[in-house]
C-alpha cells in the first residue's frame, strides 16, 4: 500500500488507525488510516507534497458537520483543529483568520475589535475551515459575504490565493477548484464599537431555547428547501423521536438527529434515509443532507 512509503519522519509524525469517532461531534466513525495535525501551513504543504500522489486525502476540522461511516476512512485525514489558528486584525475592518480557529473565537475577537456582524460565528461548533467549505451561516449571517480572499492549497502541496469570483457560492455550498482546500482568508467586517456581546448573548440563548445543545449531534441534517423548513416537514411527517438503534430525530428540534450514546454511523445514515423517504412520501419533497458524509461503511 501506498502509504507505506511515507518516509519515517513523517510517519513518526501521523497517528496511525486514528478513530474518528473522537474527532466528530456525533462521536461516530471508525480508524483513519493515517491522521496529521499540521503544525502550520509550511509543514502541510510539506506533508502533502511528500504524501504519496495515491493516496487519498480527507479534511476535517471540528467534525460537527461530518458523518464518518464505522469502516472509517482509508489514506490521510488532515485535522486543522488545534494547528493553523493564526488570526489577526490587518486594518480598521479586515482580519486574517487560518482555517483551524474555532468560529466562537472569530466572534470573540470580532467584538472585542469593535468588528461585525460576526456575532453567528459564536454559535457555529465548528473550525473557520469548515464554516468557509460549508459557508456556514445562522440568524442572517453568512461566512463568503465577508470572505475577501482566500489562501486554499492543492493536493500537491501548492498553495493559491483566491478570491470569492473563483468560486460558486450558495446557501451552504461552496464549489471551488477541484482538490484544493481551505488554509486561511482575509474577511471584511464594518466598523460597529461597543455592539456585539448582548447581541452574541441574545443569538446563544435563542439556540439553546429551540436546540438541543450539549447532546450528541452534527446540527442540522437537511438543508431546508426553498420556502420551507426541513425541521417543520420532518415534524409534520409525525417523526420527532423516532429512532433506528441508538440514533434518534431529536425531540426539540426535528433536524438534528441524536446518538445517546451508542449509535452506529450506520444507525445514522440509516436514519437520514428513512427521514429522507417519509418526507418524500407525505410531503413530495426531497430533502437534501446538509452533514457531509466519509468514509467507507463496515
Ligand atoms: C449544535 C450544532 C449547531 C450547529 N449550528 C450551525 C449553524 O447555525 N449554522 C451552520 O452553518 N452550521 C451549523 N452547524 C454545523 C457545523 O458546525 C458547520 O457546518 C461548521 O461550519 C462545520 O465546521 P467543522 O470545522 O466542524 O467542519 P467539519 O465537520 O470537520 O467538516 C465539514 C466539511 O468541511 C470540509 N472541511 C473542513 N475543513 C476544511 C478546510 N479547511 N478546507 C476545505 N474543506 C474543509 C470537510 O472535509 C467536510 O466536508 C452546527 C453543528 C452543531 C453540532
Amino acid at each position: 500500500m501506498s502509504l507505506a512509503q511515507l518516509s519515517g519522519d513523517w510517519m513518526k509524525r501521523v497517528r496511525r488507525d486514528e478513530p474518528m469517532s473522537k474527532h466528530t461531534s456525533w462521536h461516530v466513525g471508525g480508524p483513519a488510516d493515517v491522521y496529521f495535525e499540521p503544525q502550520s501551513i509550511e509543514d502541510l504543504a510539506a506533508f502533502l507534497k511528500s504524501l504519496p500522489a495515491d493516496v487519498p486525502v480527507t479534511w476535517i476540522g471540528l467534525g460537527s458537520n461530518l458523518l464518518v461511516r464505522d469502516g472509517g476512512i482509508r489514506g490521510a485525514v488532515i485535522a486543522t483543529s488545534g494547528a493553523l489558528g493564526r488570526v489577526e486584525r490587518l486594518s480598521q475592518t479586515r482580519v486574517y483568520c487560518e482555517a483551524g480557529v474555532p468560529c466562537a473565537r472569530l466572534a470573540r475577537l470580532c467584538i472585542k475589535w469593535g468588528l461585525g456582524p460576526a456575532e453567528f460565528f459564536g454559535g457555529i461548533p465548528g473550525t473557520f475551515g469548515g464554516a468557509l467549505a460549508m459557508n456556514a451561516g445562522a440568524f442572517g449571517g453568512e461566512t463568503w459575504r465577508h470572505v475577501v480572499e482566500v489562501d486554499a492549497i492543492s493536493r500537491e502541496g501548492k498553495r493559491a490565493t483566491r478570491t470569492p469570483a473563483e468560486y460558486t457560492v450558495g446557501y451552504r455550498s461552496v464549489v471551488g477548484p477541484p482538490n484544493e482546500w481551505f488554509v486561511a482568508a482575509r474577511l471584511e467586517f464594518e466598523k460597529r464599537p461597543g455592539a456585539g456581546d448582548d447581541e452574541l448573548r441574545r443569538l446563544l440563548a435563542r439556540r439553546k431555547e429551540s436546540q438541543p445543545i450539549g447532546e450528541w449531534s452534527c446540527g442540522s441534517v437537511f438543508t431546508n428547501p426553498a420556502g420551507d423548513h426541513a425541521a417543520r416537514l420532518i415534524d409534520s411527517a409525525g417523526l420527532k423521536g423516532f429512532t433506528i438503534g441508538g440514533a434518534s430525530v431529536s425531540t426539540k428540534h426535528a433536524n438534528f438527529i441524536i446518538n445517546h450514546g451508542a449509535a452506529s454511523a450506520a444507525d445514522i445514515e440509516a436514519l437520514i434515509v428513512h427521514v429522507q423517504s417519509v418526507v418524500e412520501r407525505m410531503h413530495g419533497v426531497r430533502l437534501e443532507p446538509e452533514v457531509r458524509i466519509a468514509g467507507a461503511p463496515r
